[in-house]
């Protein structure tokens, strides 16, 4: 029985420099899988290349919400703390179409209306939408990152007919992460838990067949100014069972199980 990181970014240039070692110290702390997210064509090639060489990581391939319409951003002057290659909608949701056979799933995506000004949702929701499109033509997974536009995304989702969903990091309210837990949808909990009261909540809350575990590494990591990795889900799931007031067996089991429902594939 395994641990899992549904939402990793391997290829950030945080972790891509010493990933062999972050790979082995999520090894060494009983973590079996981990779907590391790509952001945009570059990066999704990037998680592809390492995927082909080290078996433990499944490549999710994306192009993230701000990604979409950065483009327009900079057109329009809107500053954004990211050195991205910018590329154009049309080019981004080209890689994920040519490649989603291969793709373990299509992540991240989502909306994002806290970098992108509201004149670009409409543009955003367009992309957002092709990509859920190509995911649902290939019967992938979906992995959610949304940002201040999660009622929005959920309608989409909801209206599109996408049923194998996991929300990243979810920051809206926790009775919205319930209603979507009710859809039938995932939510997945960065090991920052512990000290992060929504978060707590949602994982003593939420039905316990809709939670997973992620990392959203280099971010988010247990203590602040740690660096985040794969690893760190172990600490996440021993949290679980003190929540759950369960033991950390019963907690990986319910994971797997869980994972298992949402890619249709063992942990
Ligand atoms: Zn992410």
């Amino acid at each position: 029985m395994g641990l899992f990181d549904v939402h990793a970014h391997l290829t950030h240039p945080e972790l891509a420099p010493r990933v062999d070692d972050v790979i082995a110290n999520a090894r060494a702390a009983g973590v079996t899988t981990i779907v590391s997210n790509g952001l945009n064509p570059t990066d999704n090639e990037a998680v592809r290349a390492l995927a082909a060489r080290a078996p433990i990581v499944k490549p999710a391939f994306g192009f993230y919400p701000v990604d979409t319409v950065l483009r327009e951003m900079e057109a329009m002057g809107v500053d954004y703390p990211r050195d991205v290659p910018p590329v154009s909608a049309e080019e981004g949701v080209a890689w994920v179409r040519d490649h989603a056979r291969e793709a373990f799933a299509i992540g991240e995506i989502g909306l994002d209306g806290y970098w992108v000004p509201e004149a670009l949702w409409d543009a955003q929701e367009k992309v957002f939408r092709a990509l859920v499109a190509i995911a649902l033509e290939h019967d992938k997974p979906i992995i959610i990152h949304t940002r201040k536009r999660e009622r929005r995304a959920l309608e989409i989702l909801d209206e599109m007919g996408a049923k194998r969903v996991d929300w990243h990091c979810f920051g809206g309210r926790v009775k919205l992460a319930r209603e979507i837990a009710d859809r039938g949808h995932w939510l997945s909990i960065p090991a920052n838990a512990r000290r992060n009261e929504a978060f707590t909540r949602m994982l003593e809350t939420l039905p316990r067949d809709k939670v997973l575990l992620e990392t959203d590494c280099p971010y988010l990591a247990p203590e602040p100014g740690q660096r985040s990795e794969p690893a760190h889900v172990a600490g996440t799931a021993a949290f679980a069972a003190e929540l759950w007031k369960c033991s950390e067996d019963e907690v990986r089991a319910r994971m797997s199980d869980n994972f298992a429902a949402l890619f249709g594939a063992a942990p």
